[in-house]
């Protein structure tokens, strides 16, 4: 196997140009348990983990770029504000894991269970790609496909996402068979934008890829709009409106059964997932209120 380490961005899409069947690399904490396995045995190895250009975090007015090649721990670190993807990153694997592991190689994998995406799809965020023949900004839904397959062209590197940084509380949380080192068997993160008085709500791990809840988004919205919430945070909203909204969510799901959990309790899971969630985003609006 040969393994091609280019030093910059530019070196390494060139490589990439001149070897389409190249598996590029980033932690490897996806790769590695491929290889290991035997699911995959490319002939050329296109390390990324050393690109300056995808190890940075900038923020630009109101906006984040977030490189591809940011590993976890830097985003823990560096992003707290960033609650959600702070949140999300700390649930993903072991610190081993959380050290080499990136946002650019869970949007690579797609799975959709991949822990950032739920809340890269409640951000928002547009992936970036280049080639030698030019970059590509693409919304997280036109990227993401389906189960494991994503809009990333033979020639092409994921260079990070960028996101219009939100005004409100979010959270991230999913549900598995254990507190840690767990895939998640339902993900959900909630995104509350004060900026137009919306909620983003995202599932992961409930459907062929990550999934938007419109129905619960609108309902939730109207909720805090017929209480008066949005102007003052410290209206009470009806605790059957917040189970509802939880079902709502778990409408949008599509899940299957399979070896981790049933579509049932999939289903269950994401509305106990997004009801807690609103509890919690309606405690932060109020706390901030004082
Ligand atoms: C023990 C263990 C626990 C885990 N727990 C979790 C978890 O809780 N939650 C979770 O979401 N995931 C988990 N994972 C999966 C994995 O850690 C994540 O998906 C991680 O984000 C992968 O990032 P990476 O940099 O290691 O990707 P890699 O393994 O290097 O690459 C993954 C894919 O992305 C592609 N790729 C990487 N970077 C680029 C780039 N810049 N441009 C183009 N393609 C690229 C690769 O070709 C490959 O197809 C776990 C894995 C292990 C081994």
């Amino acid at each position: 196997m040969e393994v091609l380490r280019p030093s910059s961005l530019r070196e390494a899409l060139q490589m990439r140009a001149a070897h389409p069947e190249a598996l590029p690399i980033a932690g490897g904490t996806d790769v590695m348990v491929e290889l290991n396995f035997g699911r995959r045995r490319p002939e050329t190895i296109l390390d990324v983990s050393r690109l300056p250009e995808l190890q940075v975090i900038r923020r630009e007015g109101g906006t984040i770029f977030l490189g591809a090649g940011v590993p976890y721990t830097w985003i823990m670190r560096e992003l707290p504000d960033q609650v959600a993807l702070a949140q999300a990153s700390r649930t993903v694997g072991s610190p081993q894991i959380r050290n080499r592991g990136t946002v650019g190689g869970n949007l690579g994998t797609a799975s959709p269970a991949g822990d950032a995406l739920p809340v890269l799809a409640a951000y928002e965020a547009e992936v970036l790609l280049a080639s030698v023949t030019g970059t590509r900004r693409l919304s997280w839904r036109d990227f993401l496909r389906g189960p494991k397959r994503n809009a990333l062209a033979p020639d092409e590197l994921i260079v990070g996402v960028e996101w219009n940084v939100p005004q409100g509380p979010g959270s991230f949380s999913k549900i598995g068979t254990r507190n840690a080192m767990v895939i998640a068997i339902a993900s959900v993160c909630l995104q509350v934008d004060e900026t137009t008085r919306g909620l983003r709500v995202a599932l992961g791990s409930v459907g062929p890829t990550i999934l938007r809840a419109p129905e619960a988004e609108a309902f939730g919205a109207g909720v805090l709009d017929e209480a008066g919430a949005w102007a003052d945070p410290r209206a009470t909203v009806p605790q059957d409106a917040v189970m509802r909204f939880g079902e709502l969510t778990a409408a949008a799901a599509r899940p299957i059964d399979d070896v981790r959990g049933t579509a049932a309790y999939r289903r269950h899971g994401c509305a106990v997932l997004a009801s807690r969630a609103l509890t919690w985003a309606l405690a932060d609006r109020r706390a901030v209120a004082g």
